[in-house]
């Protein structure tokens, strides 16, 4: 999937039939005067990373404390009971 470049479409691809039929460029026109298509999901990679916030270290304790717990109470505490 790609990003029509000119009006921002998804389409399969950046096709002749489009780009003539809509915007009455051939496809070499829209790529010249607009630039290539984007990848959709290469632009949405690119926004999962800028956005994805860094693993804060409370959260990274708090995610190892969780561990040691369910790993205690299937091995440690058992044999209190
Ligand atoms: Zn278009």
């Amino acid at each position: 999937m790609v990003k029509c470049p000119v009006c921002s479409e998804l389409l399969e691809l950046l096709t002749t039939v489009h780009c003539e039929m809509v915007h009455g460029l051939t496809r070499q026109q829209v790529i010249e005067r607009y630039g290539k298509p984007e990848s959709f999901f290469m632009e949405f990679a690119k926004k999962y990373v800028d956005s994805a916030p860094v693993i804060r270290k409370r959260d990274f304790v708090n995610s190892q404390l969780l561990t040691d717990r369910i790993r205690s109470k299937t091995r440690k505490f058992h044999i209190d009971r």
